[in-house]
């Protein structure tokens, strides 16, 4: 059996849980514990190039952010964490890794309050090839509009990596999945576009880079560094709101992303977009810089 087809509870390995690393397959939570029945858990996704993992500090501190935005205290320092990450992944023998801490509340208490709940916190990592099939990714993947919305700033922790915020996502992308599709883009509530389940969005216009303004949706890391990247390869990029009716004017399209990093999308609901030199640019750029 492929590694990529034996389910994640069952794979050989170790986990760091809760202060020590633990045999993959004997970390247990109990059912119940305050972030399965309330969503009460944050978490991050990151990527280990050959040895050194990308934006591994910032990564850190947005797990600390997270929690923080959910009034959860993440039980280790931010230092620690960097420290703990790297141990894992040797201890897996892994030098090109998925990372994925996650902190949650344990059962001391149950019901909405948390006040008595205990952060638990564990740190996985495995090898995780492409997120988007590879064959795909380079010809773009299609991307269909999601019925559900992502929700405004008011309404939701929108700048937390939350748990819970991603029951819309998975809903979304089973839904156009179910239709062909490989990923589901999302509006917001304002009907502007926003970003894909698990990805960020960039367009291209007359040489120009457009990406919605990240003001109710996470402004990943990746987002952050190909805009860097955008301007040191001379391309002019604009940060704002971007209409639905506009997506028909676009050359190009790309999602970016720890999991997805820079993706060619070759269509939008009945929108068709090449892989074109501006993406093919950023991608090789962000490849590099990632394994520099
Ligand atoms: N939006 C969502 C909803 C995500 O889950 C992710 C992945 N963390 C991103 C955007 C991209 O963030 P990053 O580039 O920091 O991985």
């Amino acid at each position: 059996m492929a590694d990529g087809d034996v389910p994640f509870d069952q794979r050989d390995g170790f986990i760091w849980m809760d202060g020590k690393i633990v045999e993959w397959k004997d970390t247990k939570v109990h059912v119940l514990s305050h972030g399965m029945h309330y969503g009460s858990a944050v978490f991050e996704g990151e990527r280990m190039y050959n040895g050194k993992i990308f934006k591994c500090r910032e990564h850190s501190e947005r797990l600390h952010n997270s929690a923080k935005i959910l009034d959860m205290e993440v039980p280790i320092s931010v230092e620690e964490l960097d420290k703990l990450k790297y141990e894992v992944c040797e201890k897996n023998g892994l030098k090109e890794a998925y990372v994925r801490p996650i902190a949650w509340r344990g059962g001391e208490q149950m019901g909405i309050s948390a006040q008595k709940t205990r952060t638990h916190l564990a740190i996985a990592a495995w090898s995780w090839g492409t997120y988007f099939d590879a064959e795909k990714r380079d010809k773009g993947i299609s991307l269909k509009t999601a019925k559900w919305r992502r929700p405004p700033a008011e309404c939701a922790p929108t700048q937390s990596k939350a748990a819970g915020l991603y029951m819309i996502a998975t809903l979304s992308k089973h839904s156009v999945e179910r239709e062909g599709y490989d990923d589901a883009l999302f509006l917001d509530h304002r009907g502007y576009v926003s970003e894909a389940t698990g990805a960020n969005l960039f367009a291209i216009k007359d040489g120009k880079l457009i990406t919605p303004t990240p003001d109710n949706f996470l402004n990943g890391l990746t987002r952050q560094t190909v805009i860097e990247l955008a301007e040191e390869h001379n391309i002019p990029v604009e940060v704002r709101h971007i209409m639905p009716d506009e997506l028909g004017s676009f050359e190009e399209i790309f999602l970016t992303g720890t999991a997805a990093e820079v993706t060619a999308v070759g269509k939008i609901d009945e929108h068709s977009y090449t892989v074109g030199p501006v993406t093919r640019k950023l991608r090789e750029a962000y490849e590099a810089l990632v394994r520099s």
